[in-house]
C-alpha cells in the first residue's frame, strides 16, 4: 500500500488525482486532503476516503495546520496540486517529510528551485514532475540518460534517484549538454491565438477563462491566455532539467496531443503524446519510476490532425519577460511569477485590461532581482516585494 497525500484536492489536480487513486484501491491508500475555501466540497471528499486526514487551511492558523499535517503524514508520495505562490511552502514541508513530491505546483520550482532540488537531494527525496510538458521531457530525458548510466554501470535505482533530483548531477548534466540540442515544449495558444493585440486589449476575465483544449483552475486558465503559463514552464525547464533558457523552445500546438520534445544533437526529435488529460501524467507520476497499465482513454489515430506553429512574442510578451527571467536566475523568476500573479488578480477583479498584464510583469522585473538566495525568507522576501513594486504599478494605471 503506497500512503499518498493529495494537497489542493478540490482543485483541478487534486480531483484529477483522487479519480486516479480511486483506480487503484489495491496499491494505494489517501492519508491527507487539503483544501483551502471549498469547506464543504472537502467535508464530501472526506466521506468519500475515510482513511484521509482532512486539512482546511483557508481560517486563521490554517497554513501552520497544513504544513503540520504535511509533516506527519508519513506518506511516500505526496502530490501538490495547490494553485499559485502558496504551493512553495507545502512543498518544502512535503520534502522535510522524506516522501516523494509529484509536482503540479510549477511556481515551487519558479520561485524557488535551486533551494527545492538542494533540499530534496539533501533529503534523498524524489521530486517528481507532474506539469504535463515537464512530465514528458522528464520521461523522455530519463529513457535517453538511462541508457547512458546503464553503460556506464551506474544501478537503475541509483540512476532514478538521481535524475529526479532536477539533473543536478555533473556527469548527466555534462551528458544532457553533450546529447540533448533543445527541449520542445508545447502550447495550445489559448483563446486568443488568433486575436490581434487590438482585440486583446478589451477581453473580459470570462472569455480569458474559457481554454480551448484543457479544464483547469482559474489562474493557470489565465496565464495560458496570456501565455505566462508557457513563460512560467520555460523557467521550470531550465531548473528541472538544467538547461539554458536559448535550449527551451516554445512551439504552438493547438491539439495539446503532443505535451513535448525532446531534440538530440543528431537530430531525431521524441515527442511525447497523448489526449489532453491530466489524469495520464499524474498516474505516470504514482507509479514512477515503474511504467503501469492505465484504464484512461489513449490516443487513436482515426480523425487526428496535428499542427505546429511559430508563436507571436510581440502579442504574447509574457514569454520573452520569462526567459529574461531565467537567464538572469537568482530571484528574478521568483519576482516574475509574484508581478504576473497580482497582475492576474487585478486583472480578474476589473481593475486592468488584460493587455496590462505583461506590463506589470515587465515594470515589476525592472528592479534588481539579482541576490543570490539559499534560504526560504529570501524567497518570500522578495516575492513580497515584487507584490509591491507591481502594486504600485497597478494603481497607476486604474
Ligand atoms: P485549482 O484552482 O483548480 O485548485 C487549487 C487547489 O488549491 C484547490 O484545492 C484550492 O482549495 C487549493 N488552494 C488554493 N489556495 C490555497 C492556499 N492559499 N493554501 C492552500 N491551498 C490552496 O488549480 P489547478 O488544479 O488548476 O492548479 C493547481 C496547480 O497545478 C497550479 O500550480 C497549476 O499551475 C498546476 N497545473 C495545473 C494543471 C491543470 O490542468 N489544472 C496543469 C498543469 C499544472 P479550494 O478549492 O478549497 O479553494
Ligand atoms: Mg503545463
Amino acid at each position: 500500500m503506497k500512503r499518498i497525500a493529495v494537497l489542493g484536492a478540490t482543485g483541478s489536480i487534486g480531483k484529477s488525482s483522487l479519480d486516479v487513486i480511486s483506480r487503484d484501491k489495491e496499491n494505494f491508500e489517501v492519508v491527507l486532503i487539503s483544501a483551502h475555501s471549498s469547506r464543504e466540497e472537502l467535508e464530501r471528499l472526506s466521506r468519500q476516503f475515510p482513511s484521509a486526514v482532512c486539512v482546511f487551511s483557508g481560517d486563521t492558523g490554517g497554513k501552520e495546520k497544513l504544513l503540520t499535517a504535511i509533516k506527519n503524514a508519513n506518506a511516500c508520495l505526496i502530490i501538490n496540486g495547490i494553485s499559485g505562490s502558496p504551493g512553495l511552502e507545502p512543498s518544502l514541508a512535503a520534502i522535510e517529510s522524506g516522501a516523494a513530491l509529484a509536482l503540479a505546483n510549477k511556481e515551487t520550482i519558479v520561485m524557488a528551485g535551486r533551494l527545492v532540488l538542494r533540499r530534496a537531494k539533501e533529503k534523498n527525496v524524489n521530486v517528481i514532475p507532474v506539469d504535463s510538458e515537464h512530465s514528458a521531457i522528464f520521461h523522455l530525458l530519463q529513457r535517453e540518460i538511462f541508457n547512458h548510466s546503464a553503460s556506464q554501470g551506474i544501478t537503475r535505482e541509483d540512476f532514478y534517484n538521481r535524475a529526479s533530483q532536477g539533473f543536478m548531477e555533473e556527469d548527466i548534466k555534462s551528458y544532457l549538454n553533450n546529447h540533448v540540442s533543445e527541449i520542445i515544449l508545447t502550447a495550445s495558444g489559448g483563446p486568443f491565438r488568433k486575436f490581434s493585440l487590438k482585440e486583446m486589449e478589451s477581453v473580459t476575465a470570462k472569455d480569458a477563462l474559457t481554454h480551448p483544449t484543457w479544464k483547469m483552475g482559474p489562474k493557470i486558465t489565465i496565464d495560458s491566455a496570456s501565455m505566462a503559463n508557457k513563460g512560467l514552464e520555460i523557467i521550470e525547464a531550465c531548473v528541472l532539467f538544467n538547461m539554458p533558457p536559448e535550449k527551451i523552445k516554445v512551439v504552438i500546438h493547438p491539439q495539446s496531443i503532443v505535451h513535448s520534445m525532446v531534440r538530440l544533437c543528431n537530430g531525431a526529435l521524441y515527442t511525447q503524446a497523448s489526449i489532453p488529460d491530466m489524469r495520464h501524467p499524474i498516474h505516470d507520476a504514482l507509479y514512477w519510476p515503474e511504467t503501469k497499465p492505465s484504464s484512461l482513454e489513449s490516443l487513436s489515430f482515426d480523425s487526428l490532425t496535428l499542427e505546429f506553429e511559430k508563436p507571436d512574442t510581440e502579442k504574447f510578451p509574457m514569454l520573452n519577460l520569462a526567459r529574461k527571467a531565467a537567464q538572469y536566475g537568482a530571484l528574478f523568476p521568483c519576482a516574475y511569477n509574484a508581478a504576473n500573479e497580482e497582475a492576474v488578480a487585478a486583472f480578474l477583479n476589473g481593475r486592468i485590461r488584460f493587455t496590462d498584464i505583461p506590463k506589470v510583469t515587465e515594470y515589476a522585473l525592472e528592479a534588481d532581482w539579482s541576490l543570490k538566495y539559499d534560504d526560504l525568507e529570501t524567497v518570500l522576501k522578495a516575492d513580497n516585494e515584487a507584490r509591491e513594486r507591481a502594486l504600485s504599478f497597478i494603481h497607476k494605471l486604474v
